[in-house]
């Protein structure tokens, strides 16, 4: 095992993040004392207002090399993260194509520099020298920042995004690490009733909260687990009362990641029609039955085009599919007819995911020849740009994972116009989120940036059994930052 070790510093996250660059499924020993390193080890060592050492040791290779210090912690860290990138990639050879960009929002630097009003040559200098990103996923990542642009610039300060949470699956996917409870098991049923009847609750505080205020909702996104996985009358219910209890007069887009092909049927599609949906998801994931079954899916390809045809039949003219990249079971063969196959459906957006293996899911105790090879998945990932772009879907929110295979990206291409405002928002983390059920997690955005973060539970037994703890403060703060959010940015626009 690799120990990594900090004298006067803390850059546990980081470093992590550089090292799993290049040694992908390797666990590490975290310590504070150098004595007690093992035989291979990187020491950081932070000197203040002088120099930060990195003495290393892995296999042939031993470094000692002093970094300056930044002139802020920010510097500091991003001079060490190069300075190790660029040993480990001399070591290894290997050269990860977002190069040492570890953070999961790296569409948000764009952003900014093209708010500085710089253009696309200078801000791939700035994002090359600084993080070594290749031509490739920079492209990537500036299309998305275009494309993403008309939503956010247009962004009105006083739009709310509602979440719902329906933490409940037809069955545990392989590579699932979400506490999405299985509606298989004992009990689930009774826990489904008793949880809408909690969410209903909650959703009436929210709304208390919010009615009154500047505030109004634009988008409402019903994720999960599987939203579809509740049945008609509770998918029903629980719409109703966003309906009755919001005002919905400004809301431009109502979604539900319905999901899972298996839990779709004509009651629960025309309930969310009628309720006021304007966006599913079906989720196929794959085109082979064979992977299906290899990942616990319970569905087959026949049952996702069933889903699909019927969701056409109900009246749904936007519709997600989502897919994974180096699904165990998969090869870039079968990879390619699954998206082949989608486009072929037309839906309005194709999101491609890459496998990523968190601790927590089932696939995380296999060994790596159970994956498919880093460089055949990062063919993929280029081949669905391609094909997807030959069939005018662009990309438009992109974000990124650890623990990813390759470490690469996760992308939601749509066809213009049906961008999912949502992701967007929640990508680039402008905008007020007030998020109800499991795992919610509501954002209030002052403004410079500064979140105020509010978490749900993320288990269905904890959210029933401590909601009364849990919703105090969208009883008694939520109104009040409201109200004094708006009159922070009232003040901001006085003085624009
Ligand atoms: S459908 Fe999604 S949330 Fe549910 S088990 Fe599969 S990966 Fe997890």
């Amino acid at each position: 095992m690799l120990d990594i070790c900090f004298i006067n510093c803390d850059l546990k996250y980081e470093t992590e993040a550089v090292v799993k660059l290049f040694f992908p499924l390797e666990h590490f020993g975290f310590l504070y004392d150098e004595e007690n390193v093992g035989d291979e080890y990187i020491i950081i060592e932070n000197v203040p207002g002088q120099t930060v050492g990195i003495r290393l040791k892995i296999g042939e290779c031993e470094r000692n090399e002093a970094v300056s210090s930044g002139e802020n912690a920010k510097e500091t860290e991003e001079n060490v993260c190069r300075a190790l990138y660029l040993i480990l990639s001399e070591f290894t050879g290997k050269k990860p194509e977002w190069g040492a960009l570890t953070g999961i929002r790296p569409v948000r630097k764009i952003n900014s520099l093209l708010d500085e009003g710089k253009a696309r040559n200078e801000i791939f200098g700035i994002l090359n020298e600084k993080y070594f990103i290749s031509e490739g996923k920079f492209s990537l990542c500036y299309d998305t920042a275009l494309n993403q642009r008309l939503a956010l610039k247009t962004l009105d300060n006083n739009s709310i995004s509602l979440y719902v949470g329906i933490p409940f699956c037809p069955s545990r996917c392989s590579y699932c690490s979400f506490v999405s409870h299985s509606i298989t098991s004992k009990g689930a049923m009774k826990l489904m009733d008793g949880y809408v009847r909690k969410l209903t609750e909650e959703l009436k505080l929210i709304a208390d909260a919010v009615n009154g205020t500047p505030f109004y909702i634009n988008t409402v996104y019903f994720g999960g687990g599987t939203p579809t996985a509740l049945s008609a009358e509770d998918l029903s219910r629980i719409i109703s009362v966003v309906r009755q209890e919001f005002d919905l007069r400004g809301c431009e887009e109502f979604t539900v990641e319905a999901g899972r092909p298996d839990t779709i049927d004509r009651d629960k599609l025309c309930a969310m029609k009628e309720g006021g949906v304007t966006r599913i998801s079906v989720n196929p994931q794959s085109l082979s039955d064979s992977v299906l079954k290899k990942i616990g899916r319970i569905h087959t390809v026949d049952r996702f085009h069933e889903a699909f045809e019927l969701a056409r039949k109900t009246g749904f003219d936007n519709i997600n599919c989502d897919t994974i990249a180096g699904l165990p079971g998969d090869d870039e063969q079968g990879f390619e007819n699954t998206l082949k196959e989608l486009i072929k459906l037309s839906p309005e957006g194709i999101t491609v995911h890459t496998l990523t293996v968190k601790t927590g899911a089932r696939l995380a105790g296999s060994s790596r020849d159970a994956f498919a090879d880093d460089s055949a998945v990062s063919r993929e990932t280029k081949l669905a740009r391609r094909l997807l772009s030959d069939s005018s879907y662009l990309p438009y929110y992109l974000y990124r994972q650890k623990n990813t295979i390759g470490n690469l990206e996760n992308t939601g291409y749509s066809k213009k116009g049906y961008e999912c405002l949502y992701n967007i928002y929640i990508m680039d983390e402008t905008q007020n989120i007030l998020a109800a059920g499991c795992g919610g997690s509501t954002k209030l955005v002052a403004p410079g940036g500064k979140i105020k973060r509010v978490l749900n539970y993320k288990y269905p037994y904890e959210y029933i059994s401590r909601f009364d703890k849990m919703t105090e403060y969208k009883r008694q703060g939520l109104k009040n930052d409201l109200l004094s959010l708006c009159k922070t940015y009232n003040a901001e626009r006085s003085n624009l």
